[in-house]
């Protein structure tokens, strides 16, 4: 089988192959055709790619005779002409926002397969990309916030006095936000994080933090259904709001991390609560696209508000191509190598496996994905 490595479209600075991974695609039988340019966004360069056993081409000679289309995000389908009618295209495809694109897909007779929407099973951990785009985005949130922040964060007993450590909220513990959590504690901050689902106050103090939770009005029981939270009632969100209250006018930098799979981003810090914190504080909120967790977030910009700067954080990964390159590639050999059949040497996906159900987007034509067709 021939495997093509897309060049990603502009503003996009990772990419979905490292040397690594087509070393280990060319191990299990497969040729490697990678777009010239293709790691240019992520420090790789073509050399690199042919060292390790692939060759270079254009996009109309890596499709040629490709049965497998690797990418980091959906192209568009005017791009792919002269794709092989049952090509596989797998990658972070955006299924709902980039609706058009999946139709496209489906017309120009391609098996589209969208990684994120892996489904959180134990056997799916080494291919999900969310956690691995999230892991790096949690660190960069918070390195972000300390070159924004005017002062330090760790505390330092100097001749000229003390500076005393940053205090750091996290809102939202999961992949993003755990790592955040570390993060700020190996900068010397003093860290403080909040969640809905209840598995996550141990984790946050097993970080060294302190767990901030509502605790008159019952949140999500353990890990919640399959790790995702779901909207809370409006007797949890008045008494977080005044949880928040609370606390936060103490805390010089705040990242928050809160998503509900499907809807819209929780609000979680209004203008008003804002406006009680300290000139010079920072937020950072990751989940800026979704709406925002914060009143005034703007997406990919960042805005003073109150003397506040708020960081409306936009896909934080791209910002780290070298790291976020190589997990994202990992994330797709560990799961077409999973699917590899030895003797046919390509990835053969069966109709009634769990993982193949829930990330097909379309097959034969057609668009086949059930969260897409019952949209
Ligand atoms: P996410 O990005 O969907 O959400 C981030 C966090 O925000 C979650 O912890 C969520 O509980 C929290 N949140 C939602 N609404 C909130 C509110 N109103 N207030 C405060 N916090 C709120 O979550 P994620 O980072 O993708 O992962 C969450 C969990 O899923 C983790 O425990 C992770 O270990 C698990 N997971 C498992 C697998 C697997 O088994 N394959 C893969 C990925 C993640």
């Amino acid at each position: 089988m021939k495997i093509a490595v897309l060049k990603e479209a502009a503003g996009e600075t990772r990419c979905a192959a490292i040397p690594e991974t087509v070393k280990k695609f060319v191990a299990l039988g497969a040729d490697v055709a990678v777009e010239s340019g293709s790691g240019a966004g992520a420090s790789i360069a073509d050399s690199d790619f042919e060292a390790a056993g692939a060759t270079i081409g254009s996009r109309a000679e890596v499709l040629k005779g490709a049965g497998l289309l690797l990418t980091v995000a959906g192209p568009d389908p005017e791009t792919l002409k002269g794709a092989e009618r049952d090509a596989l295209l797998v990658g972070a495809l955006d299924p709902v926002r980039q609706r058009q694109f999946i139709d496209g897909y489906a017309a120009a007779g391609l098996e589209a397969l969208a990684m994120e929407w892996m489904p959180r099973i134990t056997r799916a951990q080494s291919m999900d990309v969310l956690s691995s785009q999230s892991n790096l985005s949690g660190y960069k949130a918070v390195v972000d916030a300390a070159a924004t922040y005017g002062r330090a964060f760790p505390m330092m007993m100097t001749a000229a006095g003390t500076v005393s450590p940053a205090k750091v909220f996290v809102m939202g513990v999961g992949v993003a936000g755990l790592q955040a959590i570390a993060t700020a504690r190996r900068l010397g901050a003093q860290v403080s994080a909040t969640d809905v689902r209840s598995a996550t106050r141990e984790q946050i103090q097993s970080l060294g933090a302190k767990p901030i939770f509502v605790e008159n009005v019952a949140g999500i029981e353990g890990e919640g259904t399959g790790g995702y939270a779901t909207e809370m009632s409006e007797e949890y969100q008045k008494a977080q709001a005044e949880l928040v209250s609370g606390h936060i006018a103490k805390q010089d930098i705040v990242i928050t991390t809160a998503l509900i799979p499907g809807r819209l981003a929780p609000r979680l810090i209004s203008d008003a609560q804002l406006a009680t914190m300290r000139a010079g504080s920072v937020i950072v909120d990751l989940a800026a696209e979704a709406g925002g967790n914060v009143e005034g977030t703007v997406a990919g910009e960042s805005v003073a508000r109150h003397g506040v700067t708020i960081i409306g954080a936009s896909n934080l990964a791209r910002s780290l191509p070298a790291d976020s390159s190589a997990l994202f590639a990992r994330n797709l050999y560990n799961f077409l190598s999973a699917f590899w059949d030895q003797e046919q040497k390509r990835p053969v996906l069966p109709d009634d496996d769990e993982i193949v159900k829930a990330i097909r987007l379309t097959k034969d034509g057609k668009v086949v994905s059930e969260r897409l067709t019952a949209a």
